[in-house]
């Protein structure tokens, strides 16, 4: 099925170069060079819906029911500029919020292929939101390294780390050795040739260009922390993770969109074994939505003003 969907994926295939140029700029102030890989130019809703089941059907869950998931990849849009390595597009659902002061959470999912129990959280989020009526416009992004996650890999088809290869300012000059000295160069943590250069990053990127997120939530697992990339705030309780800042590196989604944009970063590193009860997630989900809209007021502002 999956050849076959690259094969029919390979037939759409035109450059875009103008546009992506455009998009990769607005959001970066350093040079981002273009992926080899075309774009694949249309994409029909069929498809996006087949990659998306495909891709989230052998999720663990509790009650999750093959009914549900079908409904919400119905739904799923895609970005021209969200293709893997290996040709599979990168599909994202959208819900809209109904509160006037509403705020919006962009969440990526998978950026680790190997971390299974972030697939299985994004799957429940997914059908939680299809179901309700949500305070903040949300935008989810449920596997943002499919390559990884058909592979079990943590790393993308090209062996890099995707969360050290967001082109942060330093990642030239840094990049390499943080790797080597931090990471001992562990194959599972490389930073990739160049900053930006990994297509599912370039993804990434242009999620954010286009969503234009006030908050971003990044679903990893199996440190069992949330680890806070954001202005000093007193975060809501939420007793099965602990609130614990981890730091973050050259190349990585909280340094990038935190620390050089201003926008604050939740990695919700979860733990290696599933709760019993998937409605410690639905607390989860309203806790964040809760700190994005009620305690991140003014945060812009109030970051730009120290980091100058
Ligand atoms: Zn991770």
């Amino acid at each position: 099925m999956r050849t076959t969907l690259s094969f029919i994926l390979s037939a759409f295939v035109f450059v875009t170069v103008n546009a992506y140029a455009e998009q990769v700029a607005s959001v970066s102030s350093v040079i981002v060079p273009l992926h080899q890989t075309s774009k694949i130019a249309a994409l029909t809703d069929e498809k996006k819906s087949e990659t998306c089941f495909e891709l989230l059907d052998h999720v663990k869950g509790p009650k999750f029911k093959n009914e549900n998931l079908k409904r919400v990849c119905a739904q799923v849009q895609w970005l021209p500029s969200c293709v893997s390595v290996k040709g599979t597009p990168i599909v994202h659902f959208e819900k809209t919020g109904h509160d006037k002061r509403k705020k919006r959470i962009l969440v990526f999912s998978l950026i680790h292929g190997d971390e299974t129990g972030a697939g299985s959280l994004v799957r429940y989020w997914l059908e939680r939101l299809d179901e309700i009526d949500p305070r903040n416009d949300w935008r989810i992004v449920p596997v943002l390294n499919p390559d990884g996650f058909e592979a079990k890999t943590r790393t993308n088809a090209n062996n890099v780390d995707l969360n050290r290869n967001f082109p942060t300012r330093d990642w030239n000059d840094l990049a390499n050795i943080y790797w080597k000295k931090h990471s001992s160069s562990s194959p599972r943590r490389f930073p990739g040739t160049v900053a930006g250069g990994e297509p599912e990053v370039k993804c990434a990127i242009s999620q954010i260009d286009d969503f234009k997120p006030d908050f971003i939530v990044s679903i990893h697992t199996p440190l069992a922390v949330l680890d806070f990339d954001g202005p000093k705030v007193k975060p809501p309780s939420f007793a099965y993770l602990p609130w614990r800042s981890l730091g973050n590196y050259p190349g990585s989604l909280g340094r990038f969109m935190w620390v050089e944009r201003s926008t604050p970063v939740l990695t919700a590193e979860l733990r290696s074994t599933l709760p019993t009860n998937f409605e410690t997630f639905d607390r989860l989900q309203d806790i964040l939505g809760e700190l994005a809209k009620y305690k991140l007021n003014h945060m812009k502002e109030a970051a730009s003003f120290l980091n100058r």
